[in-house]
This record gives structure tokens, C-alpha cells and sequence, in this order.
């Protein structure tokens, strides 16, 4: 920070903006007492198209502390509402959140540059507005990890601390932290105008989202009915990639579902340790309607709110609307199906699908939630089963595979066996679709208590590190790979609020 050379400010362009009033309503961050930067993201700024040394430069710890606004910057917060835990909310909105504007990236993305934990707005409802240190370094940690991992994500381009306590259970610092999404509008974006029985706001929404995200849709006889059907699509293939890793989002309401596809809300998420199909960390989770199993037919029930919320305008016939939507969403099980089979076959190694594959792939499972065995470690045990680079390092005693594994481990190489792919493209295939590092709960939780109780980040630095190489495992970083000890173990998570 503090560079004396003047850098490019990133240049606003937002046309969400251009949307009615009722979108949206403009408010400013409020000041915090003392900004002090925490870390930057100078590669996700430069894939934006932004100075990375404007990002290190004291203006941008300014701007990103919400005490100075950026020229051609008109913070707004945005409206929504939606259905926490199956009951509808019909106030949300962004309550501690500010949308400085969007931004053009080189390649010709738009991004949201939003700042999160900035201050009240007027969806604060009684909330002050603020974010502790905690959650604002864990959606970093989490969110760069999902990314390293391929998982569409909305991603952290930086975090500042403010200087003043946030009152939660505890009086905790302060921090905000700057996330970058394609767009952060939300299924819960089209319930607020849909239960308002607003219909042109609805479709006024649609027809932004269109433009923005699927252009090549605009053109289609039905085009909401595809917009519909991509986000369907979307959802379905992103809950595929959370169960092929372990993560469980903890609070899949509708406000926290993105249209574009994107995980959000990195609240009380975790990645599992030991594979239990009912696990649940969050605190607030208590019927466990968020535990890892239920994760795809709760997005089902979400894209349906969606659907539900379409069902205006999916066509002028409002009996072949519900007919239109009903296959969308039917659609929704043949999407998940087919990308979570996709990428579990990539996890074994297998390459073109055979019958069997998936009963294979069900008894792996099954095995390891009975023996409790580490989720991510076993895989990992299963690429070092097969690999035969001579850079590759294993995980060794990381993972000690049960006897009750020997049967289905010789199914397994004789089913690889049939296959005609090389050895070399079944390593990379595995190699890439098993990482050996996860953000995991234990470790994000020490990395917040060094930062919060003693000021001390190199921890966060430490652990940012690994998690953006998830697999590349080496010998010298093994106690980021290891599963926690029972009494490491940390079982709950938290919302950020
Ligand atoms: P979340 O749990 O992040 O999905 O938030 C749910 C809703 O509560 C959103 O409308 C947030 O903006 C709002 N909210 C959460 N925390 C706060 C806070 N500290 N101050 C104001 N609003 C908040
Ligand atoms: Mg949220």
C-alpha cells in the first residue's frame, strides 16, 4: 500500500442502473474509523482488468473501505427477497452490502464490484451493517478455493479491516471485504417483484438478465423459458460440483441462489471432513433441510421458485406455462444426474460411461460413510493408486485405507482395466478432479482466531496459498491435507451476521 505513482481507478460502467427505481436504492458505504488493508487479489485484478496497483494503492484501500467513493462510482444497494428456510421473506435486499458499480473485463466480462460489510442501507432492517473479521476472511479463503477448484463462484478481490468492533455474541473487528460476481441478482431478485404481483418488473428483470447473461437466448421463441431453462441447467451442474467435493453451502435460500449460476454466500459453509451423507455444520440449520444430501433437491425446490416467479410471462397461455415450466424443472434431475455422474467418473478415473458405473460409484460411497473415512483423502488415495508420474508425490500415511475398501478397490482396478484411455490421461483426469488441499473447517478456524486474537494474518496468507493449488500436493505442505483429530474437529459454523 501507499504507492506514490498515480494508478488507473477502475472505470464503472453499471447498467443496472439503468433499471427502474424500485430495483434498487442508492446509498453510500459509510466511513469506518480505521482502514487498514488485510490482502489483495492482483491476479483476479488483472483477469478484470484492473491496475493492480491502484489495488495496492492507499485510494483503493479508501475506496474499499467505503470512505471515499471511486470517480464514476454510484453506490446503490439492490432489492430482493426470498425464501430463508422455506418461508418466504418479502424484505431482504442488500442490508450490508454496496454496489460500487460493474466493470468490463479485457475479455469483455461484466462484474459486479460490490463491498460487503460497508455499512446500514435501507434493507438493513435492524442489522448495523457490518461484518465481522471472521466471516469476511473465511468467504475469502472459501470463495478463492471453490475457484482454484473450477466451481463457479463469485470471488474476493479484497479485504480491509475497518479499525472498529462489530457487536455480535462477542465484540468482534471489523472488516470488508470486496466481492466480484457476474451479477448478483438472485432467484430471490424475481420473487420480490413476482408476490408483489408485478408483473413488469418481473419481466423487466428477465429481459436485463437476457441482455446480460445469455444474449444468445434473446432470440428464442420462448425466451424466458430459456432464460428459465439455463438457470436450471446451471444450478443443476453447480450442486453436482459441491457433492464431488464435499461442500455443504448451509443456507441454500432463495436470496442466496445467483441467476448466473455462481455460488454465493459464503456464510456458514464448510467442506466435509469425514463423508457423512447428513452432515450439517450450520448452527442455525437445525432440521438439517441444508445437509449435504438434500443439497440437490433443495436446488430443485429453489429453481421452482424461480419457475414460479417466470410463470407470468413464460407465455401468454397461462395453462401451457405451467405446462413450459414443469418441464423445465423435470429437466432439473437429468442435468444433476448426468454432471454429478460426469464428475464422479472423472474422480475415479473411468473414462467412457459403462453400465455399472454408477453402482460402482454408489458403493465407493457407501463404503466410506459406513468406515467415516475422510471424503477429500480418499480420493486422494485413489489418484495415488493409479499414478505413475515420477513428480508425483503421495499423501502416505494421510490416509490409511480400511480393509472393508480391498473389495470394491479391486472392482474398481478392473473396471479402469477396460478402459482404453493412457495411464498419463487417467492421472491428469484424477489428478485434477480430486484435490488434496480444501479449505477445511478446522484450519479456516485457527486462521480466523490468529487474525482476530492476535493480529496475526500469516496463517490466512498460509493457508490462501495451499487452497489455490488444490492439487498439487507436495510432501513439505502435508499438514494442510491431513483430516483434523477428533479434537480438532470443528463441527458448527456460523453466519456471518
Ligand atoms: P445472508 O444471511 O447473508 O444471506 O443475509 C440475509 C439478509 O440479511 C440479507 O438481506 C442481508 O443483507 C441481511 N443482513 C445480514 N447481516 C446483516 C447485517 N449485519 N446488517 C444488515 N443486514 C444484514
Ligand atoms: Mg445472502
Amino acid at each position: 500500500m501507499n504507492t506514490p505513482t498515480p494508478a488507473a481507478s477502475p472505470q464503472f460502467d453499471t447498467t443496472f442502473a439503468s433499471l427502474p427505481e424500485r430495483f434498487y436504492s442508492y446509498a453510500k458505504p459509510v466511513r469506518v474509523a480505521n482502514a487498514a488493508p488485510i490482502i489483495q487479489n492482483p491476479a483476479l485484478a488483472k483477469e478484470l482488468g484492473i491496475d493492480p496497483q491502484w489495488l495496492a494503492s492507499d485510494e483503493a484501500l479508501q475506496v474499499l473501505a467505503g470512505n471515499q467513493t471511486a470517480m464514476g462510482s454510484a453506490p446503490m444497494a439492490q432489492a430482493y427477497a426470498g425464501h430463508q428456510f422455506g418461508s418466504f421473506n418479502p424484505q431482504l435486499g442488500d442490508g450490508r452490502a454496496h454496489l460500487l458499480g460493474e466493470i468490463v473485463s479485457p475479455s469483455g466480462e461484466r462484474f459486479d464490484l460490490q463491498l460487503k460489510g460497508s455499512g446500514p442501507t435501507p434493507y438493513s432492517r435492524r442489522g448495523d451493517g457490518r461484518s465481522p473479521l471472521g466471516p469476511v476472511l473465511r468467504e475469502y479463503l472459501l470463495s478463492e478455493a471453490m475457484a482454484a477448484l473450477g466451481v463457479p463462484t463469485t470471488r474476493s478481490l479484497a479485504a480491509v479491516a475497518t479499525g472498529e468492533t462489530v457487536m455480535r455474541q462477542s465484540p468482534a473487528p471489523g472488516a470488508v471485504l470486496t466481492r466480484i460476481a457476474p451479477s448478483h441478482i438472485r432467484v430471490g431478485s424475481f420473487e420480490n417483484f413476482a408476490m408483489q404481483g408485478d408483473e413488469d418488473g418481473v419481466k423487466t428483470l428477465a429481459d436485463y438478465c437476457l441482455s446480460r447473461h445469455f444474449p444468445h437466448l434473446i432470440k428464442q421463441p420462448q425466451p424466458y423459458l430459456a432464460l428459465l431453462n439455463e438457470v436450471i441447467e446451471r444450478q443443476a451442474k453447480l450442486i453436482a460440483q459441491w457433492q464431488g467435493f464435499g461442500f455443504i453451502h448451509g443456507v441454500m435460500n432463495t436470496d442466496n441462489v445467483l441467476i448466473c449460476g455462481a455460488t454465493v454466500d459464503y456464510g456458514p459453509c464448510a467442506f466435509m471432513d469425514e463423508f457423512n451423507p447428513d452432515k450439517v455444520f450450520s448452527s442455525i440449520d437445525r432440521q438439517g433441510r441444508y445437509r449435504y444430501n438434500q443439497q440437490p433437491g433443495i436446488g430443485q425446490w429453489n429453481v421452482t421458485r424461480l419457475a414460479q416467479a417466470l410463470l407470468p410471462i413464460l407465455n401468454t397461455n397461462s395453462d401451457q406455462a405451467l405446462v413450459d415450466a414443469q418441464q423445465a424443472l423435470d429437466d432439473y434431475a437429468k442435468h444433476y444426474g448426468m454432471a454429478y455422474q460426469r464428475i464422479m467418473s472423472n474422480k475415479l478415473g473411468m473414462g467412457e460411461p459403462q453400465p455399472g458405473d454408477q453402482v460402482l460409484t454408489q458403493q465407493l460411497l457407501a463404503v466410506m460413510a459406513e468406515q467415516q473415512l475422510d471424503f477429500t483423502l480418499c480420493f486422494r488415495y485413489l489418484v495415488d493408486q493409479i499414478a505413475t508420474p515420477t513428480q508425483h508425490q503421495a499423501i502416505g500415511d494421510a490416509f490409511i485405507a480400511p480393509h472393508e475398501l480391498s473389495v470394491w478397490l479391486q472392482q474398481w482396478q478392473q473396471r479402469l482395466s477396460t478402459d482404453l484411455q493412457t495411464k498419463e490421461q487417467r492421472y491428469e483426469q484424477m489428478n485434477r478432479a480430486n484435490p488434496a488441499f480444501i479449505a477445511r473447517n478446522h484450519q479456516v478456524e485457527l486462521v480466523i482466531r490468529a487474525a482476530e486474537d492476535m493480529g496475526d494474518y500469516q496463517p490466512f496468507y498460509a493457508l490462501l496459498k495451499v487452497v489455490q493449488s488444490p492439487c498439487n500436493y507436495q510432501k513439505k505442505l502435508k499438514s494442510f491435507a491431513l483430516a483434523p483429530m477428533p479434537q480438532e474437529a470443528v463441527q458448527h459454523t456460523f453466519c456471518g451476521t
